[in-house]
This record gives structure tokens, sequence and C-alpha cells, in this order.
């Protein structure tokens, strides 16, 4: 750290990313990224994006907005793109969470709303999920606080229904609630049907699960007409050019092909089906997972060694050193060649 760094930052611990093995060619399993390549369609859209990168692209995000609002059947006014979805959640912390009551979310979840809430200097509360691991919805009805759930959650994959997350709407009028949908293609049901009923709901999502596109950095976030005016002043306020062309064109290319983004998701929810038997069979305790991955741990198996032997067999997951979930292993949904390869140095480890 330099003497020159605000007082403001110098406690922060920035957020860890899955590691990106550069050496090693590894079975990857670690951040919930698709094993499937983007679509032709979006290959070719980037492509033709390469010799116009001279010009900046397009501030107003015209064409994606466009896309997205026809895909899901909401107005244009109702609808931001980002680089990431982690900056529309970014952009949610810094404009909605420094009032008195500042943020709750859960003592489980995204590990980056911690650190946006430091980042930002805003009081937060932590909610313990139940012994099950879910969410209980009432412990976030009527809290007057701006609230984060990841639905489905990360990293236990379990969802809250809509009916729920109406109930905590209704109860927090004065507040923002953010659904965070990451991973919502993959057998969740979604919020967005009623941003037009609740002025306070903020639903976000990202093209770098179902769609293939993490590498890309593209999210977006389905609001109220005011808090995307809101967010959109944050977002011309740091980044007018948030979004690359090259970005821009694979957001479009892969809404007009969702049926193949569709089809890959089918996919995965059949290998987790599958895997979640064979890792049952095997003697593991599996969280009912509506996301790309699985969360998984066996008595009397130690978390931390687990994933570090399957590392040395080249298979990488998720490990987090929290305590409660240390036993735990994260494994995303990959092809079904790169889970049976999962499976077998599994079993020889056990
Ligand atoms: N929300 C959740 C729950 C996530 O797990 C992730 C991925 N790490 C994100 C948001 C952000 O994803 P991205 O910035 O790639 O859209």
């Amino acid at each position: 750290m330099s003497k020159f760094l605000s007082d403001k930052f110098k406690s922060l611990s920035p957020y860890v990313p899955g590691e990106q093995p550069k050496g090693m060619q590894y079975i990857k399993l670690n951040t919930n990224e698709s094993p499937f390549e983007p679509s032709q369609g979006v290959l070719e859209a980037v492509a033709k994006e390469a010799n116009k990168l001279q010009l900046y692209s397009d501030p107003d995000l015209t064409e994606l907005i466009k896309t997205l609002a026809e895909v899901y059947g909401v107005s244009t006014k109702n609808v931001i793109a980002t680089n990431g979805s982690d900056e529309v959640l970014n952009f949610a912390f810094m404009a909605y969470t420094d009032r008195e009551n500042g943020a709750a979310f859960a003592n489980i979840t995204y590990g980056f709303y911690s650190v946006f809430a430091k980042l930002h200097g805003c009081p937060y509360t932590e909610i313990p999920l139940k012994e099950d691991f879910s969410i209980d919805p009432e412990d976030y009805c009527g809290i007057n606080k701006t609230i984060f759930i990841a639905n489905p959650n990360a990293p236990t994959g379990l969802t809250i229904t809509l009916e729920k997350i109406r109930e905590i709407l209704r109860t927090n009028p004065h507040n923002v609630v953010v659904i965070d949908e990451a991973y919502v293609d993959f057998g969740g049901e979604s919020a967005v049907s009623l941003i037009n009923e609740f002025d306070n709901l903020l639903v976000t999502g990202t093209f770098s699960k179902s769609r293939s596109l993490a590498g890309a950095r593209l999210g977006f976030g389905f609001a109220s007409e005011k808090i995307i005016e809101d967010l959109n002043t944050i977002r011309f306020s740091t980044n007018p050019y948030n979004v690359n062309r090259m970005t821009l064109a694979a957001g479009v290319a892969s809404l007009k092909e969702d049926d193949y983004n569709k089809a890959n998701c089918q996919k995965i929810i059949a290998t987790r089906a599958r895997v979640k038997k064979e890792l049952e069979n095997l003697g593991f305790f599996v969280l009912d997972s509506k996301a790309n991955f699985l969360f998984a741990k066996k008595d009397g198996v130690r978390g931390k060694e687990l994933y570090l032997g399957l590392k040395e067999k080249g298979v990488l997951v998720r490990h987090f050193d929290k305590e409660i979930i240390g036993d735990f292993l994260r494994i995303t949904i990959g092809t079904d060649l790169q889970m049976d390869k999962f499976l077998e140095c599994l079993k020889e480890l056990l």
C-alpha cells in the first residue's frame, strides 16, 4: 500500500475471483462458466466489429437495450446494460446503500456484496441462512434496508419463490430490493415480470453463465424507469462507454440465437441431475441446486483436502474458507465428459 492511499480504502480486502490457471490444462469447474462456446452468430458478429475499434462504442447501448427489451417483454426504458452484472450491482450499492439503514444480504451469498458495501463505506447486515442453507424470506420482510438477494443463491444454488419476493418488496416500500438472477436460466423463476408492479425492484442478470459470454463481460438490469435513470446517472458519471463494441455485438447476436443458449441450459440441467445422483451414491450431501453448479459435502472428508486432491489430479473446483461451508465444494457443471472425469478423480481420492 502506498502512503497516498485514501484512508477510506486502507482496510479494503478486495473480492477474490476463482482461479484462472495459466499453465497446466485443468478441467475447470471452479468459476461457473459455460463449458460451451458462444453461438456461431456471436463469433461472426464479434469479428465484424474488429475493424471499427478505432471508434467508441454506442454510449446509449441502443441496439442491445432494444433487443433485451424485446426478448424479456419490457420497455426499453426499463433496461440498463453493464460491464458484467458486477457493474450493475456496484452501481446499485453506490446508488442506494449509503442511507441510514444500509444494506442487507445473506451471510452466505455472492462474496462481492460485502466488498461493494465496504468499497462505498455503507453499513450492512448479514442475515444468517437457515440450518438447511436456505434463505428465510421472513427475515427480509419489513427491515427497511436495501436488500440484495441472489436467486438462485450462490454458492448454494437454492431458490426462493416469486410469492416470497413479492412479500419482501411489499414490506420494504422505502428501499430498493435487488434480485440477482445470475443463475436463473438453469431452473429458477425470474422476477422480471414484477418490475411494473413494484417501483422498488431491480432485477439483475448476466450473459456470463447461460449465454457463454463470461469473457465478454456483459450484464443487465431491469427496473422501473426511475431506477434505470438513477443507474444511468451513475453509469454516465463513471464510464459512459462501459460496454465495448465487440461485446455489444456479441450480446445482440446471442439474444437473436437464444434457442442455442436455451438448449445448452437444458444440457447443463440434465448433467446436473445425473452428477447430483452420482455424488449422493458416493455418500455426499448435495443441495438441490437450480444453478449451473452443485454444492456438496461428505461427512468425514475435509473440503479443503478434497479440493487440493482434485487440483492435483487436474480438476479445479471452488472451495471457500468460511467456516460454516468449509467442508463444501462448489462444483460447476461442465460437459458430460468433463463431469465423468471429475467423478473418476473423486472416486480415486475417496
Ligand atoms: N452474481 C452472482 C451471484 C455471481 O455468482 C456472479 C458471478 N461471479 C455475478 C453476479 C457476476 O457475474 P458477471 O459480472 O460475470 O455478470
